[in-house]
């Protein structure tokens, strides 16, 4: 099963991402995790996606294609996989069916939908494991004990991008260049749109069975 998560920033995909993939028995990953542990690790292509993401850009297709193709023709996961952040460019998009055309193309493409203002609240208030990268939230989903992650202990911080000013322009870029891949997979039949502002169980569901159907 290949499955793609698309919506805005904060709309809630990598909250989803991991159990999604667990009930259909492949990985998930996030595009923007693998940057982060680029930046970590202090990769040359780290400091490269540090200077876009700090502001808020996208990282260029080039850099981007080759690193989520690397992750999916690893054999580990020929079953099939989740992706969260990628395609965001129509240039990614093609790559991607490129990549899947012999295996018969991507099955399922879920859009969660959520408006600006709840957009805003999310990534204004998000917290990340610097571990594990789960996300939390400050108010709508704490962790246990404040500043850790429940599931690995690991440190709580907040992403330079998730600061009010460079939130705003995410969203622009968002609209401006992933709207149109939205559009595209919409055309072609195989994406299904959930409402993302139903409490994290809801919305789970709600992705479990638009994928099932
Ligand atoms: P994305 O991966 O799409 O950028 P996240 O999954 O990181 O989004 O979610 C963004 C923020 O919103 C996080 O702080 C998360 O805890 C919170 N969040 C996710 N889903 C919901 C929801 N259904 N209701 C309220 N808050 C949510
Ligand atoms: P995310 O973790 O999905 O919110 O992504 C964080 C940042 O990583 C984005 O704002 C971009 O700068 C970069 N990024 C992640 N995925 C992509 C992608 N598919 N194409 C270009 N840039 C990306």
């Amino acid at each position: 099963m290949r499955v793609i998560l698309m919506g805005p920033p904060g709309s809630g995909k990598g909250t989803q991402a991991t159990s999604i993939a667990s009930n259909l028995g492949v990985d998930a990953v996030s595009s923007g995790d693998l940057f982060r542990d680029n930046q970590r690790r202090d990769t040359e292509l780290g400091r490269l996606a540090r200077s876009y993401m700090e502001r808020g850009a996208y990282v260029p297709d080039e850099v981007t294609i080759k690193m989520v193709m690397d992750w999916i023709s690893n054999p580990a996961h020929s079953a099939g996989f989740v992706l969260d952040g990628f395609p965001r460019t129509h240039a990614q998009a093609e790559a991607l069916d490129a990549e899947m055309k012999a295996l018969g193309g991507v099955d399922r493409v879920i859009f969660i939908k959520v408006s600006e203002d709840e957009l805003i609240r999310r990534l204004t208030g998000r917290q990340i494991c610097r571990d594990c990268q789960t996300p939390y939230h400050i108010h709508f989903s704490p962790s246990k004990t404040e500043g850790k992650c429940d599931n690995c202990g690991g440190e709580l911080y907040q992403r330079d991008d998730d600061k009010a000013d460079v939130v705003t322009t995410r969203i622009q870029v968002y609209n401006q260049e992933t709207e149109p891949v939205v559009d595209y997979y919409r055309q072609a039949g195989i994406l299904r749109e959930v409402d993302g502002e139903q409490d994290v169980g809801d919305v789970g569901k709600a992705m479990n069975a638009a994928i099932g159907g």
